[in-house]
């Protein structure tokens, strides 16, 4: 468990821009797919609007490079949502097409005008992909959320990306997340924070311990709140979540009329090289690897998020999305099988749950489907942190049995509904 422990590692964020092919699936957290609005061999300008909906909670996408559209497809996202994909072969390191100054004291802003200019500029949340928690989509609602919480540090314990940015620009995620507050309307402003990180923001804070998964969303708002309130589903209604990056793109948005075009991620290899980078969205992944002198090889994994609640991407070239957070490379050698092998009764799964649930009895229900005597071993008290894998003897992959049975008790929640 000695790996578990968060760690602050800081480096410069490095920035990778090179020519080439982006891929954009026009999706993003918290909204639905996009209407692609520039057409096949179109020149497009670094900055220009390229995808966009009529839905007000759905923000805007942006071209990360000058250019031209090269294809138009439609690509299968991370969530499994058929999306409109504009790829566009083009220079991603000159000037910025951006968006008209707004013209006034950002402190007069009305609610509506900083969601209109979040929207325009494509601020929808970055990151989450890979970290089950759901993060806000940043519409206002009639009935407001009571806090809007700002990650600033990073749940897994490699992934370093959100506390790069804040060290970076403090002064920025601190405007933006104020400004996303007035957004959404949000009572409260909470900045979650690793105890080194207090003195970098201002106003109110929870801090996460040292250990995973003390900095789990859930958790953290667990924490805040003094109460678990996961029985009317997810996401949470009363909080909105959202990371450092977000707050950075919203004070961006809003003071230059920057839109999103690129992505902070953490890059690693086998848990034990990770550094920070900037990438232009839709760089693909082997892209990015290759620009650290690294090579996906047949059989090696590669994954998004981070190593307990990340998920494994079979295509090497997939595209960095707003959503990506973490990258890593599992080299084939590295790699050890999970298998169906029987629960010995050894009681670490147990031991680790911080939600204490009786894992083995929860899990053995999941495999087989028993969806109702899995709910009465506390199913829907799980926040899928991966701990119980992690120390699993048997090796089962209990996280899969978790997450499939979740996937089962809401499909026969749909069918129950519209029976
Ligand atoms: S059952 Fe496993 S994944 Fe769920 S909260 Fe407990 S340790 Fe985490
Ligand atoms: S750690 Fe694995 S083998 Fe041990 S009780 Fe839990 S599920 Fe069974």
């Amino acid at each position: 468990m000695k790996r578990l422990i968060y760690k602050s590692v800081m480096s410069e964020i490095q920035e990778f821009a090179g020519t080439g092919r982006f891929v954009l699936p026009l999706s993003q957290v918290g909204g639905v797919p996009l209407e692609a609005c520039v057409g096949m061999d179109a020149k497009v300008e670094r900055g220009q609007c390229i995808g966009r909906s009529d839905a007000p909670e759905n923000a805007f996408f942006h071209s990360p490079a000058a250019g031209r559209v090269a294809a138009l497809s439609t690509r299968v996202t991370y969530e499994g949502i058929a999306a409109a994909t504009v790829e566009i072969e083009g220079d991603p390191s000159g000037a910025v097409e951006t968006l008209q100054p707004i013209g006034q004291d950002i402190a007069e802003l009305a609610a509506e005008t900083i969601r209109e200019r979040l929207r325009e500029a494509g601020v929808s949340p970055l990151g989450g992909n890979g970290t089950n928690a759901v993060y806000a989509s940043l519409r206002a609602e009639e009935d407001p959320p009571e806090m809007l919480m700002v990650l600033c540090a990073d749940p897994e314990p490699l992934l370093q990306t959100q506390r790069h940015v804040l060290r970076e620009a403090p002064e920025k995620v601190i405007e933006g997340a104020t400004l996303l507050q007035k957004a959404v309307g949000a009572g409260r402003l909470v900045f979650a924070v690793s105890g080194d990180q207090k003195s970098l923001v201002s106003g109110e804070t929870v801090e996460m311990g040292r250990r995973y998964p003390s900095g789990h969303p859930e958790l953290l708002m667990a924490r805040a709140t003094g109460a678990y309130r996961l029985d009317d589903g997810r996401p949470r209604k009363d909080i909105y979540l959202i990371n450092a990056e977000t707050a950075m793109a919203a004070c961006r948005a809003v003071r230059e009329g920057m839109p999103v075009l690129d992505k902070t991620l953490t890059v690693g290899r086998d848990g034990d090289l990770a550094v920070v980078v900037r990438v232009p969205l839709g760089t693909p992944f082997s892209k990015v690897f290759g620009q650290m002198g690294l090579a996906v090889e047949d059989r090696d994994r590669v994954f998004t998020g981070g190593p307990l609640m990340g998920v494994a991407e079979f295509d090497p070239d997939a595209p960095v999305t707003k959503g990506t957070d973490g990258l890593f490379l599992q080299k084939a050698a590295t790699l050890f099988g999970y298998e169906d092998a029987p629960c010995i009764g050894c009681g670490q799964c147990i031991k680790v749950c911080p939600m204490k649930i009786p894992v083995n009895m929860m899990t053995r229900n999941c495999e087989f489907g028993r969806i109702d005597e899995a709910l009465a071993y506390d199913l829907e008290s799980c926040i899928e942190c991966g701990l119980c894998a992690y120390v699993c003897t048997s090796r089962r992959p209990l996280l899969q049995y978790i997450q499939f049975a979740k996937k089962e008790q809401e499909k026969a929640e749909l069918a129950r509904q519209s029976a």
